[in-house]
């Protein structure tokens, strides 16, 4: 028999371990495609025209390809770089040379899954086989106790059963070689300006310099779990905001694809032999599988995640007031937390969950202004942007989701109290508020003009007076989010 010629179409997955992909084309003594196609529709706008891969993401991006590329030419292979659609580009690369199958990894997502109706037809009209995989969670889908139609719609449930009946397949290796790649036009990865983007800077206020690729993405993980000896502190930690080492910062390699999340499971259970295990070596698989539950969630509900309504499909009278949007993108609002995050996400593409939380509450809960922009606005940003995570995290805290406790905001300057006590995060991105201390900083807007004075902070001037008063807001958003429900 004639040796068969798989392409494998690289999406969200770029990397090379734990691939049930080239396991099962290496399984076969297949010859090898690698293949990835730069999408001119994810550098387009978003809905509200944002951009839809900004800067930061765009060249995380970049770096992680050419990380493959080098990768898979250290294993006597290469990668095939293409711009375009892919439901083109892939069906004329099949022909050209002469494909059987092509493999890649399923989403969940509507834009993806068109990608990948259309691609599928395409294949088939020309006789290649298409064989998808699921290999971006922790937990399988047949592995599941449950069809994903059967999903529980609150995580605690979704993560009790899994945790009780479910188990957690080990990673694989690296293959130590691949078939050579023959003869083919490579094609050259594009660069930002190709792409339509700028080059971001490098703001050295920064948590982290992230950069793209599995390499760095596992070199992360030996530095926060074994060099750092971080995670047998992860719980006490995660809610911090300042520095590299309070959170694992996996995310922007886990979104895409360069870090599989059961290589990271096996890692924290080698460390849980080799060094503690504890609350908070637990924690972190905790976090991954709301990561898991999302992509569930999404998987379940198809579109549902996308609007405005959300996933309870309450109608709210959201605002689109794009003043006071601004004034939250900008972080102009007068409330220093959520200014000071607004700021880092938009210096550096990351921002803490913590931070995550807080100004997509005020944002809607607060400011009662639609949530799909804020959405749309992280999405633009974020380096770790994951469509599940993102929709589903705002769709959370936008009180459409499927959280049972309703109405459910944010006390700002309790945050602010509770997790920058001394009010160090904040002046590290606002340093307009330098001379304030701790328990002033909370709530610059009740400084007397004899405090202003004092600290050389003019309201208004150096630091803008609050966009709405916090707790009239709430009080005006609940009621408007409980006549929605009321009426549902
Ligand atoms: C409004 C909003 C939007 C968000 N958008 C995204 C997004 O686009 N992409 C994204 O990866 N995360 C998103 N999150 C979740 C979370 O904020 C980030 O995963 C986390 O801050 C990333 O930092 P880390 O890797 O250091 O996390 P760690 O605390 O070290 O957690 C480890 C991993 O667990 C997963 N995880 C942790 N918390 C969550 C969560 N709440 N939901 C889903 N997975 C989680 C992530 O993969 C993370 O890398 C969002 C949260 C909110 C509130």
């Amino acid at each position: 028999m004639a040796q068969q010629r798989i392409l494998i179409w690289h999406r969200n997955d770029l990397r090379l371990h734990d691939r049930k992909t080239l396991n099962k084309a290496l399984q076969t003594e297949a010859l090898i495609f690698p293949v990835y196609c730069f999408d001119p529709r994810q550098f387009g706008t978003t809905a509200f025209g944002f951009p839809k891969t900004g800067k930061y993401r765009a060249r995380f991006l970049l770096e992680s390809v050419e990380d493959l590329r080098n990768s898979l030419q250290k294993l006597d292979s290469n990668l095939i770089v293409r711009r375009g659609l892919p439901e083109e580009v892939i069906p004329t690369l099949a022909r050209s040379l002469d494909i059987d199958t092509v493999y890649y990894q399923q989403e969940v997502t509507d834009e993806e899954l068109k990608v990948e109706r259309v691609l599928k037809q395409a294949l088939e009209s020309i006789n290649v086989k298409v064989e998808e995989f699921w290999e971006s969670t922790l937990y399988l889908p047949k592995d599941l106790p449950f069809e994903i139609s059967e999903i529980p719609e609150l995580y605690t449930n979704f993560r009790k059963q899994v945790e009780k009946h479910s188990t957690i397949e080990r990673s694989l290796p690296v293959p130590e070689k691949l078939p050579q790649l023959p003869e083919v036009e490579l094609g050259e990865i594009p660069t930002l300006a190709d792409l339509g983007v700028e080059t971001p800077e490098f703001d050295n206020r920064a948590v982290l310099k992230f950069k793209g690729g599995e390499t760095e993405a596992i070199a992360r993980l030996e530095h926060y779990f074994w060099e750092a000896d971080c995670l047998k502190e992860y719980k006490e930690t995660r809610n911090g905001m300042l520095g590299a080492n309070y959170s694992s910062k996996f995310s922007p390699w886990l979104a895409n694809g360069s870090i599989s999340p059961r290589y990271i499971y096996d890692r924290v259970r080698e460390y849980e032999s080799e060094r503690v295990k504890n609350n908070s070596t637990y924690w972190l698989i905790f976090e991954l599988i709301w990561r898991d539950f999302f992509r569930f969630i999404c998987a379940k509900h198809g579109n549902k995640i996308f609007r405005v309504s959300g996933l309870q499909g309450i109608d709210i009278p959201w605002k689109e007031d794009w003043d006071r949007f601004d004034l939250w993108r900008e972080g102009k609002t007068g409330y220093p937390l959520v200014d000071a995050n607004m700021k880092e996400i938009a210096a550096t593409g990351f921002m803490s969950n913590r931070g995550r939380q807080n100004v997509a509450s005020f944002l809607t809960k607060n400011l009662g202004i639609n949530w799909q922009m804020g959405a749309e606005w992280f999405e633009s940003l974020l380096i770790d942007y994951d469509v599940c995570s993102n929709w589903g995290n705002w769709n959370y805290t936008a009180g459409v989701g499927n959280d049972a406790r309703g109405f459910r905001y944010f006390n700002i300057p309790k945050q602010t109290k509770d997790y920058d006590p001394q009010g160090e995060y904040i002046k590290h991105w606002l340093p307009e508020l330098a001379t304030l201390p701790g328990d002033k900083i909370r709530e610059p807007y009740k400084l007397s003009s004899e405090e202003q004075k004092r600290y050389g902070v003019r309201l208004g001037v150096d630091y803008p007076r609050p966009v709405v008063d916090f707790f009239k807001s709430v009080k005006a958003n609940e009621k408007i989010y409980s006549s929605a429900v009321s009426k549902n």
